[in-house]
């Protein structure tokens, strides 16, 4: 009958729309999302968690969390600062990335890397971002990383 109320066009405003409301950022959620799988850690020192995804955030490229090897005992080899013997987070997630080197990737993690984990996320190739809730014991990792042009921010955790 009234054919211009069909297509809504000239009716009154609709209900609040998601865009219209505040709504959690790319970061903040995949930054969470490293921290809720830290969560599967069986490490007894530190509970780390890591995620990495594609520059457009349209896609997790990988996950992981520091612990011992699959099939081995869920818990540390040993029980020394640096030297429990667990896989760490990062390490994990770039072994479960199985992304082509070109394509671009940013990485969250819920601590900042150690110098190790920061030249194998450099040598995954293409991570362009890292982005980190905690600081950790070394932070000798964030000049490793922008002397190859990789940008690490801290965020709020
Ligand atoms: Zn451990
Ligand atoms: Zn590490």
């Amino acid at each position: 009958m009234n054919s211009s109320s069909q297509n809504g066009q000239n009716g009154p405003a609709g209900p609040v729309t998601p865009a219209e409301r505040t709504r959690p950022s790319f970061e903040s959620i995949y930054l969470h999302l490293a921290q809720t799988l830290s969560q599967r850690s069986t490490c007894a020192r530190l509970q780390v968690g890591t995620v990495i995804t594609t520059t457009d955030y349209r896609k997790v490229l990988a996950v992981g969390y520091n612990g011992n090897a699959s099939g081995l005992p869920n818990t540390c080899d040993r029980h020394e600062t640096g030297n429990c013997g667990c896989l760490h987070s990062e390490e994990n997630a770039v072994i479960n990335c199985d992304a082509p080197r070109f394509i671009e990737k940013i990485v969250f993690v819920t601590h900042l890397p150690c110098v190790q984990c920061a030249k194998r996320l450099i040598n995954l190739g293409n991570v362009k971002k890292i982005y980190y809730a905690q600081d950790y014991r070394l932070r000798d990792s964030v000049e490793v990383l922008k002397s190859v042009g990789i940008l690490v921010e801290q965020l709020p955790g």
